[in-house]
């Protein structure tokens, strides 16, 4: 993988380019990939994004989401517009199989690749270019230091610098995990400069849920959640029929897992939520517990320190169970 730096001289002359993210994109990948969509066409050339899959209604109102593709629905288009393309940006994931369903089109394109991420352990021999920095508060950052790492920090508008902000509060909880570093504020103060009304994304990313989301919130942390106070772990399992009782849609149980680290002593807090095809767990912790390794370890995923994913194709019971055996073998959460 070449830096990404190789790659601005090929921008020179007028690209098909196609943007990708992964899965059930967040505010970080939705608004990477519609900053970068934006700036990309500012500079002459033609750009699709596409997404995997569908995505959450606290996305929906970024400037751009309409002209999304999803490829899920438009199999048949999103191919054509992938094997047209000359480049193929890949924003905030770190493996092609990220993007599920898109997976084997990835791997079969001859174009060039391009990766822009933070998660560890990126797949470099996938890709031409490409910088991967787990560092970086978010891909948002990294398109921003793309931006002006091409000279070109007055192209950044209000659609870009909206989808931007948006990203970097998604992925740092609001500013208050560490990855919220200097440079990062550094950054807003600029956007704010260029005239960012930061008010209106808090309240599209927040205050934009349906009455259902929050009494099956309520629902779900008196009745799933358990506390380990040995291990200062909380757990909540969420079983098939709440997100039916509770008509929960993608994106309304996103943040969930952060409420138990309000409770005094909770250094992990995990969350599994029983899918139609698989039971989706993610995992946050404060401080020293490594999420990433601990995913990776027992539950098929990864991600960062302190909140990564994973799955299993076990019964809720059955990995609920699981977890609970190898939490017992985390010794480093018992101090
Ligand atoms: P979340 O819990 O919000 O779904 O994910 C937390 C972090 O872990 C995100 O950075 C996400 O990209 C990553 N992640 C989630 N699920 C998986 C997975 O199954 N595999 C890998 N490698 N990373 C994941
Ligand atoms: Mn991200």
């Amino acid at each position: 993988m070449k830096p990404i730096s190789d790659l601005y001289s090929l921008l020179h002359q007028p690209q098909k380019v196609v943007i990708t993210t992964h899965q059930k994109p967040d505010a970080d990948a939705m608004g990477s990939s519609l900053a970068l969509g934006h700036y990309l066409r500012k500079k002459g050339h033609e750009v699709s994004v596409i997404s995997p899959t569908n995505w959450a209604g606290f996305v929906d109102w970024m400037p751009g989401t309409a002209l999304v593709i999803n490829y899920d629905q438009h199999q048949q288009k999103s191919k054509q517009l992938l094997t047209q393309a000359d480049l193929l940006f890949c924003l905030d994931f770190n493996i092609f199989h990220r993007t599920k369903s898109m997976t084997e089109v990835l791997y079969s394109l001859s174009c060039k690749k391009v990766l822009i991420d933070h998660h560890q352990e990126p797949d470099v021999a996938s890709f031409t270019f490409g910088v991967s920095d787990t560092s970086k508060s978010s891909t948002c950052e990294m398109i921003y230091d793309f931006i002006v790492g091409a000279n070109d920090a007055d192209l950044i508008d209000q659609d870009i610098a909206e989808c931007i902000y948006a990203g970097v509060v998604g992925d740092t909880g609001s500013f208050r995990f560490a990855s919220a570093h200097a440079g990062v504020h550094a950054m807003v103060a600029d956007l704010k400069r260029r005239g960012l009304d930061h008010g209106k994304i808090h309240e599209g990313l927040y205050d934009n849920f349906l009455e259902n989301r929050l009494r099956f919130i309520g629902h779900v942390l008196l009745h799933r959640m358990e506390i380990f106070y040995e291990h200062n772990t909380a757990l909540i399992a969420i079983p098939k029929s709440d997100l039916v009782k509770f008509n929960i849609r993608t994106g309304d149980t996103e943040g969930l897992v952060n409420y138990p680290q309000s409770i005094q002593g909770i250094r992990f807090a995990a969350l599994v939520i029983d899918r139609d095809e698989e039971r989706k767990w993610s995992f946050r912790s404060k401080g020293q517990f490594d999420c990433n390794t601990f995913a990776r370890t027992y539950f098929e995923g990864g991600g960062h320190y302190n909140a990564a994913g994973g799955r299993s194709s076990q019964s809720l019971e059955e990995t609920v169970a699981t977890f609970k055996t190898v939490l017992a073998k985390q010794e480093s959460l018992t101090k």
